[in-house]
């Protein structure tokens, strides 16, 4: 059983880091993806003062979000399975 998930581009393939994240907070992530990418306008701007996302679980990076709008965004767990168990074909 996995603990740790986090948000994998299905498309790239790349991995975001949203922290030591549950699967339900990765799901939520995957959910608010057009709002977390609206934040890195925000970030960018507000650089200079460090203006972060963060969550208990950690820091979530907004660019990744920007990066991959529109790309197939997927849990992904500690063990690099997706939610079926099945792997990533590029680990193949
Ligand atoms: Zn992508």
């Amino acid at each position: 059983m996995s603990h740790y998930w986090d948000v994998c581009c299905k498309d790239c393939p790349a991995q975001a880091c949203v922290g030591d994240a549950t699967l339900g907070f990765v799901r939520a992530c995957i959910s608010a993806r057009d709002e977390i990418a609206q934040a890195h306008k925000l970030v960018e701007h507000m650089q200079a003062y460090d203006v972060e996302v963060t969550s208990p679980h950690g820091r979530i990076d907004p660019a990744f979000f920007v990066e991959h709008a529109s790309h197939a965004l997927v849990p992904i767990d500690e063990y690099g399975r997706f939610e079926d168990g099945t792997k990533p074909i590029w680990e193949k």
